[in-house]
């Protein structure tokens, strides 16, 4: 016989489900063409060197605001732009974006930046070079960039991924593993993908305090990592206590709330000449 919940479900529909399709509906038709207008905007949070203490560079992160739903989390529209195919004119603008910030930025301190590619982005035959054109025109050295790819991407071994990310290290881009630890990556793939930096996604980072496995297992993936030659970045950093167990286990950068939070322009600039002790923002300052 059929497993329950298995069957169709006719007529009754569930309103809650309902609700869920018509928000997915309104964002998709929201997001159609959002990068021409004047609705998305770049935040930059500060990645620290948990070594130095110093400022590394910032994540570039989008931020939408829509002017009749208000802002919309990325968690909730990066999904549904995937789906649609907008993510793609949306990244392109995050990574011109980042690449005018990152070059005026650079006038002043040896910064860098990361950037978030989407799967659908990074299968694109010609990314690299759309990569490469928009470095060069803002005068920007590749090795100033960052591309952070998910985990998901491993999933999937497509050769275009390979092919891509190959075609971006060789340009002198630096490659990231976002969201490592997640549940999808096979240890095997961390060889096989041409990679820089593995980012310990924050849900294994929360872990940190309350469990003594998860600090294990944060010993074993930097030793790994390091084997490998992979840099560390540990995200989502809430706690002292978090930020000084990644410290101790050898992790390179930290980025999290407890070092600061993502920050518009205007904000940041401030930043670049500083340097912060490992601790934070609010920790003294040298000199
Ligand atoms: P991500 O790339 O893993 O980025 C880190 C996320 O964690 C960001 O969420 C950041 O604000 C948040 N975060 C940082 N520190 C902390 C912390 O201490 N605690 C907690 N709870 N969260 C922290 P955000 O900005 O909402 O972005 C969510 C996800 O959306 C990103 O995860 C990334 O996968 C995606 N995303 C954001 N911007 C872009 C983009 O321009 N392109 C693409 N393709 N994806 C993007
Ligand atoms: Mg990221
Ligand atoms: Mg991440
Ligand atoms: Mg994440």
């Amino acid at each position: 016989h059929r497993k329950r919940g298995a069957a169709p479900r006719s007529g009754r529909a569930d309103p809650e489900r309902r609700a869920r399709a018509t928000r997915r509906l309104r964002l998709q038709q929201a997001l159609h063409g959002v990068a021409e207008r004047d609705e998305l905007v770049v935040v930059y949070q500060p990645l620290v060197d948990l070594r130095g203490g110093g400022l590394k560079g910032f994540e570039a992160l989008l931020r939408w605001t829509h002017p009749e739903l208000g802002a919309v989390r990325p968690d909730e529209f990066i999904p549904v732009a995937e789906r649609t195919g907008a993510i793609v004119a949306m990244g392109e603008w995050v990574l011109e974006r980042a690449a005018e910030d990152l070059a005026a930025w650079r006038k002043g301190a040896e910064v860098t930046v990361s950037v978030n590619v989407a799967p659908i982005q990074l299968r694109n035959a010609t990314f690299a070079e759309r990569v490469g054109a928009i470095l060069t025109a803002h005068g920007v050295p590749p090795g100033a960039l960052t591309l952070e790819i998910t985990e998901r991407v491993l999933l999937d071994d497509r050769p275009a991924y390979t092919r891509s990310m190959t075609a971006l290290r060789e340009l002198g881009v630096q490659i990231a593993l976002d969201d490592f630890g997640t549940g999808y990556s096979a240890l095997s793939y961390l060889s096989r993908f041409p990679l820089d930096v593995l980012k310990i996604d924050r849900g294994f980072v929360a872990g940190l305090e309350s469990d003594a496995r998860a600090r294990a297992l944060l010993e074993a993936i930097t030793g790994m990592a390091a084997a490998l030659g992979l840099r560390t970045v540990g995200e989502g950093i809430e706690t002292a206590c978090q930020l000084a167990q990644l410290a101790e286990s050898g992790c390179d950068v930290g980025q999290g709330y407890h070092l600061a939070r993502p920050l518009p322009v205007d904000e940041l600039v401030p930043l670049l000449d500083r340097v912060w002790e490992t601790g934070g923002p609010d920790a003294e300052a040298p000199g």
